[in-house]
C-alpha cells in the first residue's frame, strides 16, 4: 500500500501568515488600525518565556503590534485582575493572551474569566467556549483546534458525515477540537484515559485526532486504512545518538503505512497554532470596530 500523503502544516501556516500580513497592511492603510496583541507572562518558566518571545516575533513579521507584561510568580489575583482591566480598556490592544500554565497559586479559570471576551484571542473565556458549542456563529476559537480544522480541510474541504475520533479531552485542545468537528457536521467520539478499548474505537474513524501527550501511543492497528490522522502531541524524548527529539502521540512510521493522510511532528499542527493566534488578533481588531472580518481561512 502507498504511504500516506503528508499534510504540510509548515507550508500551510506560512501561506496563512502571508495572507495575515496582507490583511494587517490593508487594515492599517484603509482603516488606520494597527492591530495589537498583549501577552501576560507570570513567573519565570523558561518554556513560557520562549513561547511569548516567539509570539512577539511572529507579530512583528506580519505588522501586528505586540506588548509584553511580566509579573512575578507570587503575584496575587487582584494585581493580575487590575492589569487585565487596564488592557481590556486599552484601545491599542485587540488581543490579550495569558501564557499558561500559571503558577499553582492562581486559578486559571478566574484569570481567563477577567478577559474581555472580544479580546480573548486564545478562545478560552466561558463566553467563547459557549459560542463554540452553541451551534451558532462562533466567537474567537482556540488556536490549536482552529489549526487542526484548517489542516483537515486542506485534505477534504467538506467534513460533513465523517466519523471523527478525538483522543484527549483537555479544555484547551481535545474538547474544542470535538466542538469544531461537531460544528463541521462530523459524528464525533471523544476517547480519554478511562475509555475501554480505545484502539477499536479509533479504528472506526475516518478522521483521527491524537491529543494526549503520550509518545507514539497510536500504532498502525489503531488506524482505519485511508483515514486522515492529525497528531497534536508534542513530546520531548531522549533518543540514543540523536539527543532530545520531538515526537507526537502517533507512531509516525507505522501509521503512515496505513493512513491516507497524516501530519508530521514537528512541522504539522505546531506551526498552525501561532498563525491562528495572529489571525484571531486581526479578527478581534475588526470585530471590535464593527469592520467586516478579513478574508482569511479558519473555523
Ligand atoms: P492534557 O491537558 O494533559 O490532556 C491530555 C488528555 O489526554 C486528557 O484528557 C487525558 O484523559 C487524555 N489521555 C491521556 N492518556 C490517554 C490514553 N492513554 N488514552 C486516551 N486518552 C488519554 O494535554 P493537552 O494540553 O491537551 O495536550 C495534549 C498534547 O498536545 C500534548 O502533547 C501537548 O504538548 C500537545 N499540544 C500541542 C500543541 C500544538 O501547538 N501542536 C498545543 C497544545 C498542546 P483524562 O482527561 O481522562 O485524564
Amino acid at each position: 500500500m502507498a504511504q500516506a500523503r503528508l499534510i504540510d502544516g509548515k507550508g500551510i501556516a506560512a501561506s496563512l501568515r502571508q495572507r495575515i500580513g496582507a490583511a494587517a497592511a490593508s487594515l492599517r492603510e484603509r482603516d488606520g488600525v494597527v492591530a495589537g496583541l498583549a501577552a501576560i507572562l507570570v513567573g519565570d518558566d523558561p518554556a513560557s518565556d520562549v513561547y511569548v518571545r516567539g509570539k512577539a516575533r511572529a507579530c512583528d513579521a506580519v505588522g501586528i503590534a505586540s506588548f509584553e507584561y511580566r509579573l512575578p510568580a507570587n503575584v496575587g489575583i487582584a494585581a493580575i485582575g487590575e492589569l487585565i482591566g487596564k488592557l481590556n480598556a486599552d484601545d491599542r490592544v485587540d488581543g490579550i493572551l495569558v501564557q499558561l500554565p500559571l503558577p499553582r497559586t492562581l486559578d486559571p479559570h478566574l484569570v481567563v474569566a477577567a478577559l474581555d471576551p472580544a479580546k480573548d484571542v486564545d478562545g478560552f473565556h466561558p463566553i467563547n467556549i459557549g459560542r463554540l458549542w452553541g451551534g451558532g456563529e462562533p466567537g474567537l476559537v482556540p488556536c490549536t483546534p482552529d489549526g487542526v480544522l484548517m489542516l483537515l480541510r486542506s485534505v477534504s474541504p467538506d467534513l460533513s458525515g465523517a466519523d471523527a475520533v478525538v483522543l484527549g479531552r483537555s479544555q484547551i485542545v481535545g474538547r474544542p477540537i470535538a466542538g469544531l468537528l461537531l460544528a463541521a457536521d462530523c459524528t464525533v467520539t471523544i476517547v480519554h484515559s478511562r475509555t475501554r478499548d480505545s484502539a477499536a474505537i479509533c479504528r472506526r474513524a475516518d478522521i483521527l485526532i491524537a491529543a494526549i501527550g503520550r509518545p507514539a501511543t497510536v500504532g498502525a492497528d489503531w488506524i482505519k486504512p485511508g483515514a486522515t490522522v492529525i497528531d497534536v502531541g508534542i513530546n520531548r524524548l531522549a533518543v540514543p545518538e540523536r539527543g532530545m527529539t520531538l515526537v507526537g502521540d502517533v507512531d509516525f512510521e507505522a501509521a503512515r503505512q496505513v493512513a491516507g493522510a497524516i501530519t508530521p511532528v514537528p512541522g504539522g499542527v505546531g506551526p498552525m497554532t501561532i498563525a491562528c493566534l495572529l489571525r484571531n488578533t486581526l479578527l478581534a481588531a475588526c470585530r471590535r470596530r464593527g469592520l467586516p472580518d478579513p478574508d482569511l481561512p479558519g473555523a
